[in-house]
């Protein structure tokens, strides 16, 4: 283990104090302090109340309260579109600072962190956009005597809980949307990057959002994130994490057939044919399979390589990892930061060690990195990966890319899908037919062509199978936190019972 040296960009930075924000009030809380220590730096940075079953259950009580008489669901969608675009702007006038916390908790490097920032302020415009074209159909069709009308109605309370490796990211892809519906919600930040959370209950408060619309309950799933998903005054839950807590949210949800919406794991394929732009491709592959330490659900985390290019793409893909720059995450030049925990980096290297026990070969890297700060690990490419081993199947969540080889498309397609996941693909070829089978064939969430891990608040995102339930972004985004609900209006006399015709 290396002994920590406080780094000098952290030389004035005192560890802060964050309270939860439960009815528009900053609280303690009643339970233990939880500290960060950040991953790449290795000193206590944040600390925030361990939040209790109590908290999450007061905070729901003032969510359900002003749901049900607060002025919230019940302003015009044009009034909640200004106070959105407001909270944009102040997203953006406080961007370093966000992404600074953001860099510190979780480890990523500081210009991504910045990037993040500037993704997340479009996503609350394009929400605040939509809150103003919410809208239901009319049905003038139905004869004479009826006038139907299908109405979008805000869902009511929704429990948002978010992971670690977006923080502020993901929030953003839940919240805005949830808030423009006329949602009222109770937000859960990951027990290990909440921070930038946390601030962003300051930029509401701002921004003119009432006191019991947004409350933040910071703690561990056990304690805070469970009562959020079993409370029977919580109209729908809105999870992104693992696989294996979103099946336990699902079940949880289940007891009072709550609608879920779920962003899960990801094993996303990069399939490649010997026709692709390969300098594009060695680029993306790197960017794909490193960016955010590899710790990130659109990891492209597989390459499917045509066997007649495999040995080539192979080396050159090595060639440009070994370039990229791990280290410190708030130097503006870093690539790739920090490993979150400890625990994880030792499970990173369990698989890779599982892998080559299994006949897979280390090409690159395969080991923790002492830089000397927190905890990282080298980029690593095992080739000789088989579809069956469970690096080839299972998320890592590290830098480490597994290569796999195919001769016909049809194989590629089956080594494709041949996992639980399905929440993104890259296809690279320049034939069209090629690239269109399969985009078509490949069960995931989203296919990029000749690309990989671009995104925009108007493209729909989320996973097939295991990887998730229900779409995030795009036009329909605000719809999924509202209920449908028919008004048939009649008009003279009824026809008496109705019978089959
Ligand atoms: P995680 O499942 O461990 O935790 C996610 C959140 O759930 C945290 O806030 C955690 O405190 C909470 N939680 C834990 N136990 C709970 C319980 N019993 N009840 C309710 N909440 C509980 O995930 P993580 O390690 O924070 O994040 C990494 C995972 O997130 C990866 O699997 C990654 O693929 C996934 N992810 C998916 C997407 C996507 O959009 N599909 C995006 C980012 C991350």
């Amino acid at each position: 283990m290396t002994a920590h040296v406080k780094p000098k960009a952290l030389d004035d930075f005192k560890a802060r104090d964050f309270r939860m924000l439960i009815d528009g009030v900053w609280t303690e809380g009643v339970g233990r302090t939880l500290e960060r220590v950040a991953p790449g730096h290795g000193v206590v940075v944040s600390r925030y109340p361990a939040g209790t079953k109590a908290d999450a259950e007061r905070a729901i009580a003032a969510a359900r309260k002003a749901f049900d008489n607060g002025p919230w669901p019940r302003m015009t969608g044009a009034e909640r579109s200004n106070i959105l675009l407001r909270a944009a702007d102040l997203i953006a006038a406080k961007a370093d600072e966000l992404a600074f916390l953001d860099c510190i908790e979780s480890g990523k490097p500081i210009s991504q962190a910045k990037g993040e920032l500037g993704g997340a302020a479009d996503i609350w415009r394009y929400a605040a956009a939509l809150a103003r074209d919410l809208h239901g159909e009319s049905y003038n069709t139905l004869g004479e005597g009826t006038l139907g009308v299908v109405l979008r109605e805000a869902i009511g309370v929704v429990s948002i809980i978010t992971p670690w490796n977006f923080p502020f990211l993901i929030v953003s892809q839940k919240l805005p949307f949830a808030l423009a519906a006329g949602c009222t919600t109770v937000v859960k930040p990951s027990e290990l990057t909440s921070g930038s959370t946390l601030l962003l209950g300051e930029i509401l408060i701002e921004a003119g959002v009432p006191a019991g619309v947004v409350n933040i309950v910071t703690g561990t799933g056990p304690e805070v994130g469970a009562p959020m998903t079993t409370h029977p005054d919580v109209d729908m839950v809105s999870f992104t994490g693992s696989t294996g807590v979103g099946r336990l949210t699902m079940a949880n949800a289940a007891q009072t057939l709550k609608k879920v919406s779920l962003e899960l794991g990801g094993k996303n394929p990069q399939i490649v044919f010997p026709d692709a732009n390969l300098d594009e491709f060695i680029d993306a592959a790197v960017f794909g399979a490193y960016f955010n330490a590899g710790e990130c659900c659109n990891a492209g985390s597989r390459l499917i390589l045509h066997k007649s290019i495999a040995d080539e793409v192979t080396a050159r893909v090595a060639e440009l990892a070994k370039k990229v720059k791990v280290g410190d995450p708030l130097d503006p030049t870093t690539q790739v930061g920090a490993i979150i925990t400890p625990q994880h980096l030792e499970k990173i290297g369990t698989y890779v060690d599982g892998a080559a026990k299994a006949g897979a070969s280390v090409a690159l890297g395969g080991a923790a990195l002492d830089l000397g700060l927190g905890q990282f690990m080298a980029p690593t490419i095992l080739s000789g990966v088989k579809p069956d081993m469970a690096v080839a199947r299972e998320e890592v969540f590290g830098p480490v890319l597994s290569v796999l080889t195919f001769e016909t498309t049809d194989e590629a397609i089956r080594i494709a899908n041949a996992i639980d996941y399905g929440l993104s693909a890259g296809v690279w070829s320049r034939d069209f037919d090629t690239c269109l089978t399969i985009g078509r064939k490949v069960r995931a969430g989203t296919i990029w062509m000749n690309t990989f891990m671009d995104g925009a608040s108007e493209l729909p995102f989320g996973g097939y199978r295991q990887s998730g339930l229900g779409r995030e972004l795009g036009r329909h985004a605000v719809e999924d936190y509202t209920e449908t609900k028919t008004l048939n209006m009649h008009m003279g006399a009824r026809t008496g019972w109705w019978m089959p015709r």
